[in-house]
């Protein structure tokens, strides 16, 4: 402060605000190169240093020297600011902010009670509205400020710190009639370019100020406050009160306003981090268990909804290759990566705001796509070979490939498997009577109770035309028999149209242990087999378990 002081009393005093905004207008224009927004502040700030310089001239050369010069690069700098305040994104419903107003009531005051002084008059009124161009730019720049104030980016804080000193400065010499003394007008003019130099930068760049710009800022504001009173209040200015309670308030407001947004900052912080535990552990839970009821549709929510914890605004999740597969909706933004299953495809991730957090989507990317793979693999979405297209379940190479999985989640919880093959009875007659598509709609519809009935670690298997294989994890014989005669009675208390007769169903069980090896479930899929054979020869719509250590047969029906 004191060297800022001599130097300016060694300059004369409009040579330090000219400098300043000079500087930050240069600093400026290069941010402007990188985002274009800042061009018009840049421009703005040289019109202020122009300002300040012209000021100068007038002070030299007295009264010859006109004054429209300076007011006119002055409304060009307002001009400046304003284009550029009017372009910034981040903007908030004002509320916070709304704690200025009364400070901008109260200089509002000040300015109709400086109307009274030497000054006033129509030139008063004239030169009064000038400063209300200030304050014009504030009541622009208020949602941008709250933004900042709510935690996104103090560089909007010091900006606006930059502005209000401006204002302050201005009415000090329109409304109140006088300069304050002691350079302390000049300093806060320095001052207000400094920040708003300096804000400029920290937006730009998307950089958050650090904690020692912000106590030299305040520190210096304080500096000026007693630089205020000292030459407002001791040479006792009828109205040097209002100017002193208006900085005091603005200071204050702004005080409170900068820990809130540290706060809020910090609080932000922490509540990121959470979203990305969240989101990491959704990602990891994202096809962990084989089963034949998730699709590779619900594998893509499932990652939709894990980003969606941090990435509110994604819309829609697409994988392309030579079948799309998707969920969701399109939206303007959009960002993909290319992956590898099977073949090369590409993942798309559409959003309806580019994300904030763009680095962070950028690190997700490759957890991703190897999630994505092998989720996806598991599915082996794109060949048919693993499904049957009528039913939708797995066939038989579809059984073959999950066995492995199967076997390794039975073992590792230690959970019994029960094998149950399920055959219909009589149904050529359904062909025979009506037609095939009679049949083919008969068989999706079995397809969908034996899905209905069965948990998310089952499988069921079209074992081949009308026989269905269904592996049950953590069912013992006992339990698969009941899972199996509720599948029996279900089917035969439903109608299909057209057919007029209650559908019946044989079946055979087999296992109901924990398997020991791949070779033990193939074992039990032939041994239920041949329960479900013996089902059939005594007489059908019944459930024959298969006891393979005594080499018989049991029968468990209901006796039709
Ligand atoms: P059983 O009680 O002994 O099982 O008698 P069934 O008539 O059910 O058995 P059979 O093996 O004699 O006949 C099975 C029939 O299933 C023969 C075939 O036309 C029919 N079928 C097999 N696959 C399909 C299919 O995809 N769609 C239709 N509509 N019919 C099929
Ligand atoms: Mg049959
Ligand atoms: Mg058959």
């Amino acid at each position: 402060m004191l060297l800022l002081i001599s130097v300016n009393s060694w300059l004369g005093p409009d040579i330090l605000p000219a400098l300043f905004a000079l500087g930050a207008g240069v600093f400026l224009l290069r941010q402007a190169r990188g985002s274009p927004v800042w061009f018009g502040a840049g421009w703005g700030s040289i019109a202020f240093s122009l300002q300040a310089s012209f000021w100068a001239f007038r002070r030299e050369l007295g009264p010859g020297f006109p004054e429209f010069p300076a007011t006119a690069v002055y409304l060009l700098g307002v001009l400046g600011w304003f284009i550029t305040i009017s372009q910034l994104e981040e903007r908030s419903q004002p509320r916070h902010v709304l704690w200025l107003l009364p400070g901008l009531g109260l200089l509002l005051m000040a300015a109709l009670a400086g109307l009274k002084q030497p000054m006033g008059g129509f030139k008063g009124w004239f030169d009064a509205g000038f400063a209300w161009f200030d304050v014009v730019l504030l009541f622009a720049f208020l949602p941008v400020l709250e933004s900042g104030l709510r935690g996104q980016g103090l560089g909007k804080v010091l900006i606006g710190m930059g502005l209000v000193l401006r204002l302050m400065t201005s009415s000090m010499y329109y409304w109140l009639g006088l300069w304050p003394q002691g350079n302390a007008a000049e300093l806060m003019l320095s001052l207000s370019y400094l920040l708003l130099g300096y804000g400029g930068y920290l937006e730009a760049r998307g950089k958050n100020a650090g904690l020692g710009a912000l106590v030299f800022s305040f520190a210096s504001l304080a500096g000026l406050g007693l630089l205020l009173v000292v030459s407002l209040v001791v040479p006792k200015h009828p109205y040097s009160l209002y100017g002193v309670a208006g900085y005091a308030y603005f200071v204050l407001i702004y005080a409170v306003g900068i820990i809130a947004a540290l706060h809020i900052g910090l609080f932000q912080a922490e509540q990121r981090s959470h979203r990305w535990v969240s989101l990491l552990e959704q990602l990891a839970a994202v096809g962990a268990r084989p089963n034949q009821t998730l699709q590779p549709q619900s594998v893509l929510s499932d990652v939709m909804t894990a980003l969606k914890t941090l990435f509110p605004h994604v819309t829609g999740l697409e994988i392309r290759s030579n079948e799309t597969l998707k969920v969701g909706q399109k939206a303007l933004y959009y960002t993909s990566f290319p992956i590898y299953i099977d073949d090369p495809a590409e993942v798309c991730i559409f959003m309806s705001r580019p994300p904030e957090e763009e680095r962070g989507l950028e690190v997700l990317t490759p957890l991703l796509a190897d999630k994505l793979r092998q989720a996806l693999s598991l599915f082996e979405w794109r060949s048919k070979a693993l499904t049957d297209p009528l039913t939708g379940l797995a066939n038989r190479r579809g059984l073959e490939r999950r066995l492995l999985r199967l076997l390794e989640l039975a073992q590792t919880d230690r959970k019994p498997i029960s094998v149950a093959m399920i055959d219909l009875d009589y149904f050529k007659r359904v062909n025979d009577t009506f037609d095939h598509s009679t049949g083919d709609k008969t068989l999706q519809a079995f397809a969908a109770l034996l899905q209905h009935y069965l948990r998310s670690d089952d499988l069921a298997v079209r074992w081949g035309g009308e026989e269905f294989a269904l592996l049950l994890v953590g069912a013992k014989l006992d339990e698969a028999r009941q899972v199996v005669e509720r599948i029996r009675s279900e089917l035969s208390a439903s109608e299909i149209e057209p057919i007029t007769w209650k559908l019946t169903t044989s079946a055979g069980l087999s296992g109901g242990m924990v398997p020991t090896d791949k070779s033990t479930l193939q074992a039990w899929l032939l041994q239920a087999d041949w329960a479900l054979l013996q089902a059939k020869e005594q007489g059908r719509d019944r459930v024959v378990i298969a006891e393979p250590h005594l080499s018989r047969f049991t029968r468990y029906s209901t006796d039709s």
